[in-house]
C-alpha cells in the first residue's frame, strides 16, 4: 500500500505548547519544529472520513508514546488536534534477516501497519541522497 499524500502546515504555537507541556518532551521545542514546517501524513492511503496523522515527537518516557498531529480537511477547512498517543504494539518479524520492525503509528490507527506502507517520496529521496528524513520542507505537490 502507498502512503497518504496529504501535507499540512504545522500549527506552530500549538505544537510548541504541546511539546513543552508533554511528559518526556524535548528540552528545547523550537529545535523540533519551525514556523511554516510542513508535515506529511504517515498513514497508508485512506479516505476523508479518517484523520491524517503526522508524527511530531517520541516521548522520552518508559512506555512508548508519541506526539501526533491529527487533522482532516485542508486550508481554512482544516480541523486539527495534537495528541500524545501510545505506540501501536504491532511488530513484523523477518525470520530470514532476523530483524524486527515495529509499527511507527499510534495505537488503534486506521489501515495497515507502517511496515506495510511504502513511502514513494521517501524512496525517491533516499534514492538520491542515501538517507531520507521524515520531515521535508518541500512545498511541491506531486
Ligand atoms: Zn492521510
Ligand atoms: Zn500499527
Amino acid at each position: 500500500m502507498l502512503q497518504c499524500t496529504a501535507v499540512t502546515v504545522v500549527p506552530y504555537f500549538e505544537a510548541l505548547l504541546a511539546l513543552a507541556t508533554m511528559e518526556g518532551g524535548p528540552d528545547h521545542p523550537p529545535d523540533v519544529i519551525a514556523t511554516g514546517d510542513f508535515l506529511l501524513c504517515e498513514l497508508g492511503e485512506h479516505d476523508e472520513s479518517v484523520e491524517h496523522a503526522a508524527h511530531l515527537w517520541t516521548a522520552d518516557t518508559p512506555d512508548d508514546r508519541d506526539l501526533w498531529l491529527l487533522w482532516t480537511g485542508t486550508g481554512t477547512h482544516r480541523l486539527y488536534r495534537l495528541d500524545v498517543l501510545p505506540t501501536c504494539p504491532a511488530i513484523l518479524r523477518n525470520f530470514l534477516t532476523r530483524t524486527v520492525t515495529s509499527c511507527a503509528y499510534a495505537d488503534h490507527h486506521h489501515g495497515p501497519h507502517s511496515f506495510s506502507v511504502t513511502d514513494p517520496l521517501g524512496e525517491l529521496i533516499s534514492g538520491h541522497s542515501g538517507t531520507g528524513t521524515g520531515t521535508g520542507s518541500g512545498t511541491d505537490e506531486p
